[in-house]
């Protein structure tokens, strides 16, 4: 392997831009956890930077992208493809959105 540092940080930064370019799209907490979990038994893990060995991603940062997926193969983890499941994932993002017609209601007043 002997991947460089300069590498890693290149192979990181055009994920970066990939999950950017597709409007930082992020995974669920339980997708998240999921992964993080694949990550923390993999012998490719460096425990003591939090980085893979094979790509040199950060893994908790690379973990959360929707578009980043496991460069191991087989893959212990793959990439969510945006969109599939028709709907737009904005896990920690505040949009300025005045419209509340989707609002749900937390009572049941059937009956
Ligand atoms: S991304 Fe894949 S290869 Fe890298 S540490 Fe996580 S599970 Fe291992």
């Amino acid at each position: 392997m002997g991947n460089s540092i300069f590498q890693m940080i290149k192979t990181f930064a055009k994920e970066a831009a990939l999950y950017a370019k597709n409007g930082a799209p992020n995974v669920t907490q339980k997708e998240y956890r999921k992964r993080l979990e694949a990550c923390n038994i993999c012998p490719h893990l460096r425990k003591e930077l939090m980085r893979c060995g094979v790509c040199g991603c950060l893994v908790e940062h690379k973990a959360k992208w929707q578009t980043s997926q496991c460069p191991d193969e087989p893959q212990r983890w793959a990439k969510i493809i945006v969109g599939a499941k028709g709907k737009k994932l904005n896990i920690g993002r505040e949009s300025s959105n005045t419209d509340t017609s989707d609002a749900t209601q937390p009572t049941d007043t059937e009956g």
